[in-house]
């Protein structure tokens, strides 16, 4: 792969790399110890549990089925989901970016479960999957989802939002997960998507991208943290058409494999700029800041992902995909790609050429 090898980011990324081996190498209290093997990446003994919402069909199954709601009463198993004004169905759109997540967050080490095993079959009511995630044992579970508030089109009503819960959850088990972690993982995936560039959602009530909801039993019933994240409103026609490219997807799939990292990293605080320190046992959920106070850091090494970068992903895959030669997307590749990590961007490339057709020039 000496296209990406010789691009300087990549170069940054690989002596990160060899760096934080090396120093694992020289603490080790214990020089019997097994050695350390050379493939350890940033998310290597992490599991992460991607949702992505609703199914390709629901053939056989009753939708309408009553389940538990996770907070003493009972909602429908699941829905067909929204239909972009584009006409993809969200199901479709979930189900793309999460196999770009999946990709980029394997390609850093992670074990990653799946809600649904294709966008073809059923998927499972709500309650189902909460229990999965739970049963997973995963660091984080993250729900994908993109919004409709219109069945024609509703320019305007644009962003993203994270959903939380109600607190108290009736579960006290689950109360303490997503009251604390889960809220953790919540915020540091709206950073994610700031620092992307995204902007939080000007509808549904959301304040700095996070809604409160009581109805959403991904998060009223799983016991691993969760995120349920809507990446857009697909009644918005520029938002449906950047959910349903290559493009877009590929920036929706850099920004949550960021935030998951960050979460599973330790780095949800640290990687947090908007978020004051907060006194202990007090609750940052809530910090209040404006968008203006938002920096993108120029590298955070635990993701190994360059957030200064994340914004040229698009532009990058839009040439690549109108290269007329390998030779050409390799060039491109030499010369526009240094500002994503090797790994990361090999691994979404793969998947966009896979998803989305056609063949990878690299
Ligand atoms: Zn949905």
């Amino acid at each position: 792969m000496n296209a990406v090898r010789v691009r300087r980011g990549a170069i940054a990324a690989a002596s990160l790399v060899a760096s934080t081996t090396l120093v694992l190498g020289v603490v080790a209290p214990n020089s019997d110890a097994a050695p350390k093997t050379p493939t350890a990446k940033a998310l290597t003994g992490k599991t992460i549990f991607l949702d992505p919402g609703h199914q390709g069909s629901a053939a056989g199954h009753d939708l309408g089925k009553q389940v538990p709601d996770g907070r003493g009463g009972t909602k429908e198993c699941q829905t067909t989901g929204a239909t972009s004004v584009t006409g993809k169905a969200e199901h479709t759109i979930n189900w793309d970016v999460a196999q770009l997540v999946k990709a980029a967050l394997e390609s850093k080490g992670a074990r990653v479960v799946l809600s649904r095993n294709d966008d073809t079959g059923w998927g499972g009511c709500v309650d189902e999957r909460a229990e999965a995630a739970s049963r997973s044992g995963a660091d984080v579970a993250v729900s994908l989802h993109a919004d409709s508030t219109s069945t024609g089109a509703d320019a305007g009503k644009t962003g993203f939002h994270m959903i939380v819960p109600t607190l108290p959850i009736p579960d006290k088990a689950v109360d303490s997960v997503q009251s604390g972690e889960g809220r953790k993982a919540s915020n540091t995936m709206r950073d994610a998507f700031k620092s992307a560039g995204f902007s939080p959602a000007n509808y549904a009530g959301a304040v700095d991208g996070i809604q409160t909801r009581s109805d959403i039993a991904a998060v009223n019933l799983t016991r691993v943290p969760a995120v349920f994240v809507e990446m857009g409103n697909l009644s918005d026609p520029v938002e449906a058409a950047a959910l349903a490219s290559p493009q877009g997807a590929a920036r929706y799939a850099v920004a949550i494999t960021n935030g998951i990292t960050s979460y599973v990293g330790g780095k949800g605080a640290s990687a947090n700029p908007t978020a004051p320190v907060p006194a202990p046992g007090t609750d940052n959920s809530n910090t209040g800041v404006t968008p203006s106070d938002q920096k993108a850091p120029a590298d955070d090494s635990a993701s190994g992902v360059d957030l200064a970068g994340l914004a040229a992903i698009g532009p990058l895959i839009d040439q690549i995909t109108k290269a007329k030669s390998p030779q050409e997307a390799q060039r491109i590749l030499m010369t526009q790609g240094q500002d994503v990590t090797a790994d990361v961007l090999k691994a979404i490339l793969s998947v966009v050429y896979a998803v989305f057709g056609g063949k990878l020039p690299i």
